[in-house]
């Protein structure tokens, strides 16, 4: 693949391998999931924010808001409405909270 155009300032460290990675944008894959470029294989990979280590100051901005606008929706009742009060909901709360922190989705 040609090199895609990489911003310089979305930099990581990706687990497993060295140097500096690059945020890219939505493989729409699975929730939380990223497109990013490997400088060294020259490939783009989907990563998660778990695997990454080190993250510049601007991709954790770029993460917040990426993750932000990508956690799943709430689950709705047989009415297809919300139900704030439902346990659903509640544990649905719960478990984008856990999303936005580690950008996994169970
Ligand atoms: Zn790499």
């Amino acid at each position: 693949m040609d090199t895609p155009k990489i911003d310089k300032r979305f930099w990581f460290k990706h687990k497993g391998c060295e140097g500096k990675h690059y945020l890219i944008g939505n493989p729409h894959t699975f929730p939380g999931r990223i497109l990013a470029w490997c400088p060294i294989k020259k490939i783009d990979f989907c990563v998660s924010k778990a695997e990454m280590d080190e993250i510049s100051e601007s991709a954790q901005y770029w993460l917040e808001g990426f993750l932000a606008g990508n956690q799943p929706y709430p689950p709705l009742d047989d009415n297809g409405d919300l139900d704030f009060e439902s346990p659903e909901y509640k544990n649905w709360l719960l478990e984008i909270k856990e999303f936005r922190k580690t950008g996994d989705w169970k």
